[in-house]
């Protein structure tokens, strides 16, 4: 297990040290023994997580009234390049069957050299059927250690993510992923989603997800873990990636407003061709024609059971429309019949809304979340991993999140008349002393 290690005294005595020259404490004032970083980091913050840190900052925050109790949240997802390059399975595989003789301990062995193999699928299965042999070859009274090199490729062969090169690339990180910043641009690595407030700009929550994520899989938990600091979530400001039927029944379900625009593959009706009713439960065509029926069915798709919708419309119309082929393409169907998910109809009233000029303005909120983005990336270097893996990872973004916040809480606080300097004070010395280590030659990691 990976852990940051700060050696104790030597650090401890760089922070005071930095801490004097901070203009807000009298440099004649008793600093506090080196030993006391040490004692607050063994004893006091024993099972604390850097979550349940972030959260009390957050909460403190909203108690002494430096941001609104009442207050929306904009969500966004960053990405983050892995410490390391991704390879080819076939290097991979290489590596793995070098684990082997090395457990093995033997020293001379002849591994195909597919980098002599054009076709890049051939040179796979080169790789593939010389690593499945070499494990066979290994029998079943091994040593320990051989069995973890043969348990170690086994795995790693037994999904077929890995062939498809969207699973592991690294065997040094092997939870970074490949994921898509835009159709033709990808990158290898993870991804932090940050959630922050609108008012006062402080981040509520981070977590962090090999770069295949998905954005908005973990919104529950943004929105709980937000919830907890004592904020009531007035509205949900994200990008369409968050256009997703459970996150806005989410939003709906916890009495917030949803502040995200239409995503065309979440919502596929085509609004100058059809409206809705939905008192009457029924769609109308730019023909004025309406739905006779609605049936539901279930379909499986992917492997997964979903519910549609089957509205019917009238024949009559239907069978000499001027819009026939607009509406219905090559179907030879006489009347036009719509199968359209559940969430359609519900949509489509979120649809109008996000069409509205207040809408349109109070989405400009969600603005607020790209600076921080920048500010977490640029100034303090979560663009790119320090460690490997997923633990390392999320242990960086919270710590960058945590020095980012207490900056802000300074700004935010410095900007209020009147209001007592101690919060700034401690505000400065913690940032201080969580400020991200792990860049600097006094930590370790083990
Ligand atoms: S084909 Fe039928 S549903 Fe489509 S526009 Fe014409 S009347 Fe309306």
């Amino acid at each position: 297990m990976r852990v940051l290690f700060i050696k104790k005294r030597k650090y401890a005595k760089k922070i005071f040290s930095d801490y004097t020259h901070n203009s807000l404490i009298n440099p004649e004032d008793d600093l506090p023994d080196p030993s006391l970083l040490a004692k607050f980091r063994t004893k006091r913050l024993k099972e604390t997580s850097l979550d349940d840190i972030i959260k009390e900052v957050v909460r403190q925050c909203v108690e002494k009234g430096i941001i609104k109790s009442n207050n929306g949240i904009a969500i966004d997802t960053t990405h983050i390049e892995a410490n390391t390059i991704k390879k080819v399975p076939e290097r991979i595989m290489k590596q793995l069957a070098k684990n082997i003789f090395k457990a093995m301990g033997q020293e001379e062995y002849e591994i195909p050299d597919y980098t002599q193999i054009e076709d890049h699928g051939t040179a796979k299965q080169v790789m593939k059927d010389y690593l499945e042999n070499l494990i066979e070859q290994t029998g079943d009274e091994n040593s320990e250690e051989v069995n973890q090199a043969v348990q170690e490729a086994q795995e790693i062969l037994e999904s077929d993510l890995f062939i498809e090169q969207k699973g592991i690339r690294s065997l040094v990180d092997k939870d970074a992923r490949v994921g898509h910043k835009s159709k033709t641009q990808n990158f290898y690595g993870y991804k932090a989603e940050i959630c922050q407030t609108t008012d006062g700009s402080l981040i509520t929550s981070v977590t962090v997800e090999p770069g295949s994520y998905v954005d908005g899989s973990n919104f529950k938990e943004h929105l709980e873990e937000t919830r907890k600091s004592g904020l009531t979530v007035t509205g949900v400001y994200g990008d369409k990636a968050y256009f997703r039927p459970d996150i806005l029944n989410l939003i709906k379900e916890k009495g917030a407003s949803a502040y995200i625009p239409v995503s065309a593959s979440a919502y596929k009706i085509d609004e100058e061709l059809f409206s809705y009713n939905k008192d009457s439960d029924q769609w109308f065509c730019i023909m004025g024609n309406e739905t006779v029926k609605v049936k539901s069915k279930i379909r499986e798709r992917n492997g997964q059971k979903r519910k549609y919708l089957d509205y019917s419309f009238g024949r009559e119309l239907c069978r000499n429309c001027p819009h026939r082929s607009e509406c219905m393409g090559k179907s030879k169907r006489i009347a036009k019949l719509m199968t359209i998910s559940v969430n359609t109809p519900e949509l489509y009233e979120y649809s109008q809304r996000a069409k509205t000029p207040e809408f349109l303005e109070e989405y400009r909120k969600r603005a607020k979340i790209e600076p921080k983005n920048a500010e977490l990336k640029r100034f303090h270097g979560l663009d790119r991993a320090r460690g490997y893996g997923l633990r390392s990872i999320g242990i960086q973004a919270k710590l960058t999140a945590l020095a980012v916040n207490l900056k802000r809480i300074a700004k935010l606080v410095s900007a209020l008349k009147g209001l007592n300097s101690y919060f700034l004070r401690c505000s400065s010395c913690c940032l201080l002393i969580i400020r991200p280590a792990w860049i600097g030659s006094d930590v370790q990691t083990v």
